[in-house]
């Protein structure tokens, strides 16, 4: 049995040891494939993670055959230190037309794969013909996604505009060191792209053993976030934790302060869980946890629904 380190134990190391950022690795989309395939046989929603896997694949294909970035700024990281700001931010940061190319490779990707539904083709055939003829108006739903701007997501099409952007964020942050990344930032939010987390993760074997990490919904970056804390407004006086099963390495941890949940995989007892993958595949809980009249933070970013 490995001990868990209570709360203030954590905090003591969080002064001293604790790696605080973990970069994404370059195999990570490769990964995230991977887990949805072995997710999806019974799973509720089993087609769509399937169709997420050929995504991700996707994505994992054009991340290795991307070109090289342009030299980090060296102005624009001074900066970002200077004030405690992530350097790329998703909000402001000038994002080269490349993301776009990304998008393209993608969609070409998945229009191959035959296995894929014929509204799928059809959804795709749409949206890279606008690309190609209105690349502004995609540019838009980029922004709106990136912004959380609700009013302006299509909704069928965010998953595959999401996917070149992580494509793009995760080659960005890949330029960094993590010493490059401001030590303080805003809560809550990514230290390298300012995005919200998709979900958590409670770490297993080594310096990590038990620490939990948020992981980024745009560039996959993890960062530290004390345990027993919302990941959303930072109180620790109200948060819970809600489990279809007993012992579940899969949990919903609620906020009574803000009402928000979002979950939490413990990798002790779910060794291979990803954190985009399983949050997508266990919806039922996220059924759970909206009886009980609790909201999920912000949308995994391969299924969008708008309505709250
Ligand atoms: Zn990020
Ligand atoms: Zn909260």
């Amino acid at each position: 049995m490995q001990r868990i380190l209570t709360r203030g134990e954590i905090e003591t190391l969080d002064r001293t040891s604790i790696v605080r950022l973990i970069l994404p690795l370059p195999t990570t989309f490769g990964i995230r494939a991977e887990r949805l395939r072995s997710l999806a046989p019974d799973n509720p929603i089993g087609d769509y993670l399937l169709l997420i896997a050929a995504l991700a694949a996707a994505q994992q294909s054009v991340y290795e055959k991307a070109p090289p970035l342009a030299e980090l700024d060296e102005l624009q990281l001074a900066q970002a230190q200077a004030h405690g700001m992530p350097p790329f931010s998703a909000r402001s940061f000038h994002r080269e037309p490349q993301w776009r190319a990304h998008l393209e490779a993608i969609g070409q990707l998945l229009l191959a794969d035959t296995s894929l539904s014929a509204p799928i083709h059809t959804l795709l055939n749409e949206l890279l013909s606008e690309l190609k003829q209105a690349p502004e108006q995609i540019e838009r739903q980029a922004d709106a996604l990136l912004s959380h701007d609700i009013e302006h997501i299509d909704a069928a099409r965010a998953p595959f505009i999401m996917a070149a952007l992580q494509v793009y964020w995760s080659q960005l942050v890949l330029t960094l060191e993590s010493k490059q990344v401001p030590a303080n930032t805003p809560f809550g939010l990514c230290p390298c792209c300012g995005s919200q987390p998709v979900s958590s993760s409670v770490m297993l074997g080594g310096p990590k053993e038990q620490i939990r990490y948020a992981t980024c919904s745009l560039c996959a970056s993890q960062w530290h976030i004390v345990r027993v804390t919302c990941t959303h407004c930072e109180d620790t006086q109200q948060v819970a934790y809600h489990t279809l099963e007993a012992d579940a390495g899969i949990k919903a941890e609620s906020c009574g302060h803000c009402q928000q949940y979002r979950k939490i995989f413990y990798l002790d007892k779910e060794q291979h869980a990803e954190p985009f993958a399983d949050d997508l595949a266990s919806l039922p809980l996220d059924i759970l946890m909206g009886e009980e009249q609790f909201y999920r933070a912000n949308n995994n970013p391969y299924l969008w629904q708008l309505a709250q």
